[in-house]
């Protein structure tokens, strides 16, 4: 039997569930989807219980009629374009009869060839493990199946050697509808929860990372922030203007996840926005979330002002938050409940940088750059740490950042450089630009990791 699996790395957000309203979904549209499908899974037919299981699929298909998707939605590598505007006529012309998965493995659900049942697992009938998005991005995913499309090798990652994969997303495959549903979501649904949004966005950008082997067609960009505050996407040759001044007072870009930035305003008077791109043309303010983050905002003004720098880990497995107040580093490691403070060898410290692997028993790797251009490595594992000096880092380079094969960097002036021939020369075209900010987005054809690694493999003569 061929069995095609949507294999979905449920354990990466099984902490975080959505209290879903316990209020009955109407008898008339539970007939009216039970003619468009079969719904076989077990449960009573009890549509006033969250956790029933045909309660949860019917509220995925109520979920997918209400959405209200507005905005403009342009072709990129996260919208390959494959779904109508209505998603549920997509599913219901390629699934005929939902199940109960009984061969699930690790999947999340699977469909089997010349068969238009599709057969959801348990994690995904549960509600404690699953939100509304996520079953629909799965539901989507599986429909795709049915028009023929599997799954390939991956190449990299966890999952290396295993048919969990799809080549590109240009092969508009499931992974590319999954993508497409969850990159909607976030971007252009109007109606739903900020919270789901954000969650809609980690599936897309998590998906894109483990799944798609060769993910096409994206150009990493860089967000470069004049002392004016005007904010503009360097190509590594062009500056395009992103947004008026009133969006994006004086302040500073943290990269923080791939294709996502923080927005830190530098007075601390105004809440961090987080920020994700999905196309070049838009930037789209998301909810920032995370009991660090609320943590930030509750804090008193005068403890605000006192941050000079702050880094935000991983929002996948556990999260990093990194403050740098004064000279010491406030290092919050969730969920291992880790406080720690660092009084480093460093001095005046005015720079924090990330290095992160995807896993909760890797390391933990900060960096600090002091005032004199000198790079120290923090090293944090369970509640202790290790600071270790870097021999050799660019000199007045204060912020480097790769975009494609090229790297570039600002120096203290805010002038803007492009390394050539393993030296950072002064980009002539933009010599009278004073730059306070340069911040790339994440890069997904890269291996894993964050912005340091290619930072420090810059540093090497
Ligand atoms: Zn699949």
């Amino acid at each position: 039997m061929n069995t095609v699996l949507s294999f979905i790395l449920f354990t990466l957000f099984s902490c975080t569930s959505f209290a879903q309203e316990s209020t009955c979904l109407k008898a008339r549209d539970v007939e009216r989807i039970q003619k468009k499908i079969k719904i076989s899974l077990q449960g009573t037919d009890n549509y006033c219980d969250p956790n029933n299981p045909k309660y949860t699929f019917v509220n995925a298909i109520l979920f997918i009629e209400g959405l209200d998707l507005k905005g403009p939605i342009v072709p990129s590598p996260w919208n390959q374009d494959i779904l109508p505007s209505r998603w549920q006529d997509y599913f219901f012309s390629r699934i005929k009869e939902v199940r109960n998965g009984s061969n699930c493995g690790p999947a999340m659900a699977y469909v089997v060839w010349n068969n238009p049942a599709m057969y959801l697992c348990p994690v995904m009938q549960d509600s404690a493990y699953s939100s509304v998005t996520t079953l629909v991005g799965t539901m989507m995913h599986e429909a795709r199946h049915v028009d023929g499309y599997g799954h390939e090798k991956c190449e990299e990652g966890q999952y290396k050697g295993q048919r969990f994969c799809d080549k590109a997303i240009t092969d508009k495959g499931s992974y590319a509808v999954s993508i497409e549903v969850f990159s909607k979501l976030a971007v252009s649904a109007r109606n739903i929860h900020p919270s789901l949004k954000q969650l809609s966005l980690d599936w897309a950008l998590l998906y894109t990372d483990q799944f798609i082997n060769k993910f096409t067609n994206v150009k990493p960009i860089a967000l470069l922030q004049e002392d004016s505050g005007n904010t503009y996407i360097f190509d590594g040759s062009q500056l395009s203007p992103v947004a008026t001044k009133s969006i994006f007072p004086e302040g500073q870009f943290l990269p923080r996840n791939s294709l996502e930035w923080v927005f830190l305003p530098k007075n601390h008077t105004h809440n961090p926005v987080r920020y994700s791109v999905l196309d070049t043309a838009q930037i789209s303010p998301v909810e920032p979330q995370g009991s660090f983050m609320q943590d930030y905002l509750k804090s008193p003004l005068e403890d605000r002002r006192q941050y000079k720098d702050v880094v935000y880990g991983s929002s996948t497995e556990y999260q990093l938050f990194v403050q740098l107040k004064g000279n010491t580093l406030l290092v919050e490691n969730s969920p291992i409940e880790v406080n720690i403070k660092v009084n480093g060898p460093w001095g005046e410290a005015i720079r924090l940088f990330t290095a992160q692997d995807y896993n909760a028993t890797a390391k933990n790797r900060i960096y600090v750059l002091n005032e004199k251009d000198e790079v120290f490595r923090v090293e944090i594992e369970s509640n202790t740490y290790k600071v270790t000096k870097i021999e050799n880092p660019a000199p007045g380079i204060v912020a480097i950042t790769n975009l494609g094969a090229n790297k570039y960097g600002l120096n203290r002036n805010g002038q803007l450089f492009k390394r050539v021939d393993g030296r950072y020369t002064l980009m002539k075209d933009f010599k009278d630009r004073r730059f306070k900010s340069l911040s790339r987005s994440g890069e997904m054809d890269l291996p894993r990791g964050s912005l340091v690694h290619k930072y420090l493999e810059s540093l090497k003569p």
